[in-house]
């Protein structure tokens, strides 16, 4: 075995327990004390997370002997200095029953892992070729497990896996060896090739996925991404990870695979016909993680130029990376002939939807929602409509807008799509963190703009976007709809059949009456209020109209006077104009 790499073994020791067993040996450890951390964040998820507080136990030793450790903070721990040349391995029990796509998880029926969760970071030694050798775990039961994971198999090391086998498995470095989340079990395996690259598709969960039908969309959709990037791909070959369950909604991105997690019944089925909503959206998915093999994981800002796994890495640029990133997921789609036009209008109305709704947007400015993404938008609470605008919501809209300005301002010469091709060439091909500014730069330098108003006032500011006369241009009417009610001001959730506030907008009617987030809604004008006859009882009256309130705050009455506001914005809808001739020479370009 390779004297200088570091070896990790993980074995689903206890599935029964969730717990896996993970070793780190380094052959040579710091001769002060050799620290160790396990990271408390995952790259693609901003929030600190902690993954440390799931190790169970820990302990380290040399040649058959124990050796002490000493925890420095919540998740680094330093062993005693030891002799040179003498090598040292750290245990630890680790408990795995977070069923997301960040974390571990281990039961009877499968283990999924990211290495954030389970593999220690020996501190200095990051740059060190890693091994690690994944162990199935014991009993007959686990026979017919095996593994997928876009790990390199070790050729030519002893215990070498095979594909989809267990075995030992490589990685260049720490930052790869984390990048490659493993997945073991039963689980149905498909295959494609797209531009040259082996896909595989490992799906985990009961499921009734018709996948010849689900290989043939991804590789469409696929090879309209490398082809947009540039042949070859970037990646030698690529793993999506489903896991299929009854509710769930969730992906990650990583260097060569994703894990995803969706609603079976979002998987196409055997006879199906068209694209349905639910397989709409696992495929917007899907292209949405595949086009961060691209923009996120090879292009990415400088702030990520290393990782630091220790806190927070702030960049003012996620609105670039997953707004950018989600206007593009749904176009892929319509790109590569996989949906329709009508529908692709009808997904990007509701981004418009979503983003009008939110008062936020009036408050918060992307680069600061991407900057706070760590308190904000990762942590949202009954407040954040209020005061957070979505990078991801928002930034597609910025996406669509500055595809539509360079189109409409070069006759259609220039758009997104050499932007994102020439941020690719520069930062993304040569490992260069992107600035700040990077998007606005690379933007006026190919359409040869001054795009600062531009970016101050919808990158950096708050300012509305000019969406309805852009689409104008591109004949397509964008309208807004209101509520046929009018408006108490707040956002309400059904509660066991009763009508509890969620949000209460800043200004509305029920702010001004008093009314809070949590309150139960009993009673308008001495009727009983329920979410079926909500908005019955609502249609009855006007806007202007004062009207009396009962509800609970925690278990006290409380009674109030409200006047109701105007009907507020409810949807968006996009149409295509007819005949359309537009000031813009190839504007059928656009959007696909
Ligand atoms: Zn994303």
């Amino acid at each position: 075995m390779n004297k200088s790499s570091i070896c990790y073994t993980i074995h689903p020791s206890n599935p029964e327990a969730h717990r896996f067993t993970v070793t780190c040996r380094v052959p040579h450890p710091d001769p002060a004390g050799q620290c160790f951390a396990l990271p408390a964040w995952i790259p693609g998820s901003y929030l600190i997370r902690d993954f440390a507080r799931h190790i169970v136990a820990i302990r380290a030793e040399s040649e058959g002997k124990p050796v002490s450790l000493n925890k420095l903070d919540k998740h680094t721990w330093q062993a005693r200095p030891l002799a040179v040349g003498r090598p040292l391995s750290v245990t630890c029990e680790i408990h795995a029953w977070d069923l997301s796509v960040r974390g571990a998880h281990l039961d009877a029926t499968h283990a999924f892992f990211n290495g954030t969760s389970v593999f220690l970071r020996a501190i200095g030694q990051e740059d060190a070729p890693c091994l690690v050798d994944i162990q199935p775990p014991e009993g007959r039961s686990f026979a017919s497990w095996r593994v997928a994971t876009a790990l390199e198999p070790a050729r030519g090391e002893p215990g070498a896996a095979k594909r989809h086998g267990f075995g030992v498995y490589r990685a260049a470095c720490y930052d790869e060896l984390i990048d490659h989340p493993v997945e073991m079990g039963a689980f149905t395996l498909a295959r494609f090739v797209a531009c040259g690259v082996t896909h595989d598709i490992a799906i985990t969960g009961r499921h009734d996925c018709d996948v010849e039908r689900l290989t043939a969309d991804l590789k469409h959709i696929c090879e309209w991404q490398i082809r947009f990037f540039g042949e070859p791909a970037p990646m030698k070959r690529y793993v999506f990870l489903v896991t299929a369950v009854g509710e769930g909604y969730g992906g990650l991105e990583h260097r060569a695979s994703t894990a995803l997690l969706c609603s079976r019944n979002d998987l196409p089925y055997r006879g199906m016909r068209g694209v349905p909503e639910g397989y709409r959206t696992f495929l917007g998915l899907c292209s949405h993680e595949y086009f961060h093999t691209w923009n996120v994981k090879r292009i990415k800002p400088a702030a990520f130029v290393p990782y630091d796994f220790n806190r927070e890495n702030y960049t003012t640029q996620l609105w670039a990376f997953e707004g950018i990133t989600s206007y593009y997921d749904d176009l892929a789609l319509l790109r590569s002939g996989v949906i329709d036009r009508n529908d692709w209008l009808e997904l990007l109305a509701k981004t418009i939807s979503n983003v009008q709704r939110t008062p936020g947007r009036s408050r918060q400015s992307l680069a600061e929602s991407s900057f706070d993404a760590w308190s904000k938008f990762y942590r949202p609470d009954e407040n954040t409509p209020n005061v957070v605008v979505s990078y991801y919501a928002k930034g597609a809209l910025v996406a669509l807008a500055l595809d539509l300005t360079l189109r409409s301002k070069t006759a259609n010469r220039v758009s997104l799509d050499d932007v994102m091709q020439r941020l690719w060439q520069r930062y993304g091909m040569t490992n260069i963190g992107t600035p700040e500014n990077a998007v606005r730069q690379i933007a006026e330098e190919c359409a040869n703009l001054d795009l600062s108003r531009f970016f101050a006032d919808y990158v950096n500011g708050t300012r509305e976007l000019p969406l309805k006369k852009l689409l104008a241009t591109f004949g397509i009417t964008l309208e807004s709809e209101n509520a046929k009610t009018p408006s108490l001001g707040v956002k309400t959730t059904n509660e066991n059949g009763e009508v509890k506030l969620v949000t209460v907008f800043d200004g509305g009617a029920a702010q001004r009456a008093g009314l809070a987030s949590g309150d139960i809604l009993l009673a308008i004008n001495g009727l009983r209020v329920a979410p079926t006859n909500l908005d019955k009882l609502l249609g009855r009256l006007q806007a202007g109209d004062a009207i009396n309130i009962h509800a609970f705050r925690r278990d006290e009455l409380i009674e109030c006077r409200l006047r109701l506001d105007p009907p507020t914005f409810e949807a968006a809808r996009l149409t295509v104009k007819k005949n359309h001739k537009g000031p813009v020479s190839r504007q059928a370009q656009w959007p696909g």
